[in-house]
């Protein structure tokens, strides 16, 4: 006879959680949780989970625009609006829906939904449609069952505070004690609100703090053991295969502010598009949420960008003699709480120098000022490819570096070696048969 060999549950095994996040707005386009709003929800949520072995982390984010799905979220229009989006058809419609206002740093409604995803019951179950009031069940209560809701179903056998029936009644989870869903009606403090008596006669003392309950405003908020191990078992379940992809997601901190490097500290821009802002890599990052705006509130028209290196090249033009603000706030797919770093600005300027090269529609030169030997970039944006040389020159037209480019369509970005050079007014020379673009560099120590 062969021997059954069970293979042990995975435990101690880290439980990736991907997300996507659709963000919804309205057909028109208005209305949509922010970006900021989800990076600190997930940060939020990891917290709430930490002493699980989970990590939940980011695997898109998905926008998009429809009035059924952002008004009626459980309406037949939405559901199928909603399929249409996902990458694969699961027939359990495994998508969690939000509000926007509880998308956020502190509220611990998405970290009770996905409870609900990994298997848990309110700990109130059968007291969901009639919360515990004198008027219906008086105190002590004096039946066995809750009330039905209207049109039926509902009704459950109340949990005692003795536990005899933990097993049987409410979420038949029996360390999440007796809830009679006060939380419902007594939302704004965390305290169990009550006297009320069990069949027994003994007082109820509902988890007031638990995140399956109903309870709000409580500092902190707790799985009990029996609840982690529910969510554990369901995530190992072959039901969650397609979440666990094997894809292990970075879970490295990113704790340092981001190093900006231009343009910064009121620098001039040096054109009016095309401008580069750059900033070091930040350790841990991957990404990065980057803003700009004509506001230091960043309230005016602002423009949000994700990029997944340490530059983003603005390539709308600019509006001359107006200060721009710009943040970036660094993350990745699990760590997502840095928040912005310190806004920096810079003035919009046209460019003092020349440029009458046919191709050329728009350029900037950033750093200007240069520092400390950094290099400088001349971002160029091109109509079509043509041939060029361009020269680093001295106050006096000596030529310091001269190299041969082929200049293709579009954006090109050419970088400018300065460690050699000692600090000084220089100019930037770029020669093609049709002309010329010159640019006064300032190289400091
Ligand atoms: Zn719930």
């Amino acid at each position: 006879m062969p021997i059954k060999v069970l293979l042990p549950v995975q435990r101690g095994a880290v439980k990736y959680i991907p997300m996507t996040f659709h963000l919804v707005a309205s057909s028109a386009g208005n209305g949509r949780v922010t970006e900021e709003a989800v990076l600190q929800q997930v940060a939020n949520i990891n917290a709430s989970y930490a002493d699980q072995e989970a990590k939940f982390y980011i695997d898109r984010f998905n926008y998009f625009d429809n009035d059924a799905v952002y008004n009626t979220p459980g309406s037949a229009a939405a559901r199928s609006q909603m399929k249409l989006r996902r990458a694969y058809y699961d027939p359990q419609d495994d998508w969690l829906v939000s509000r926007k206002g509880e998308i956020n740093a502190v509220s611990s409604t998405l970290a009770h939904e996905a409870g609900h995803f990994f298997s848990l019951a309110h700990p109130f179950s059968g007291w969901d449609c009639h919360p515990y009031t004198l008027d219906e069940y008086t105190n002590p209560v004096n039946v066995d069952f809750t009330l039905p809701c209207e049109g039926g179903g509902g009704s459950s056998l109340i949990e005692l505070h003795n536990r005899s029936n933990c097993n049987t009644a409410g979420d038949h989870v029996c360390d999440t004690p007796e809830d009679y869903n006060l939380g419902l009606l007594y939302q704004n403090d965390c305290d169990e609100n009550t006297s009320i008596m069990d069949k027994n006669g003994e007082v109820i003392k509902p988890m007031t703090n638990n995140f399956m309950s109903y309870y709000r405003d409580c500092s902190t908020y707790e799985f009990t053991t029996t609840q982690k191990s529910l969510i554990n078992t369901d995530f190992f379940t072959i039901k969650r295969a397609y979440i666990r992809t094997g894809v292990v997601p970075n879970t490295t901190p990113v704790v340092d502010p981001v190093a900006y490097v231009s343009p910064i500290n009121g620098e001039e821009s040096n054109g009016l598009s095309n401008i580069l802002l750059d900033w070091e890599d930040t350790p841990g990052a991957n990404k990065y949420l980057v803003i700009y705006d004509r506001f230091a509130s960043f309230t005016f028209n602002p423009v949000k960008t994700i990029v997944t290196s340490s530059e983003l090249l603005i390539t709308d033009a600019l509006t001359e003699n107006v200060t721009y603000y710009w943040k970036v706030w660094p993350y990745n797919e699990s760590m997502t709480g840095a928040g912005y770093s310190t806004a920096q600005n810079f003035r919009a300027v046209l460019g003092t120098g020349i440029n009458d090269i046919r191709e050329i529609d728009g350029y900037s030169l950033s750093p200007n000022p240069v520092r400390d030997h950094a290099d400088a970039t001349l971002t160029i944006s091109s109509l079509k490819a043509f041939g060029a040389v361009i020269e680093i020159t001295d106050a006096s037209g000596h030529v310091l570096t001269s190299d041969h480019l082929q200049i293709a369509p579009g954006i090109s970005q050419i970088p400018l070696q300065t460690n050699d050079i000692p600090a000084g007014i220089y100019f930037v020379i770029l020669h093609s048969t049709s002309g010329r673009l010159v640019e006064r560099l300032l190289i400091l120590e």
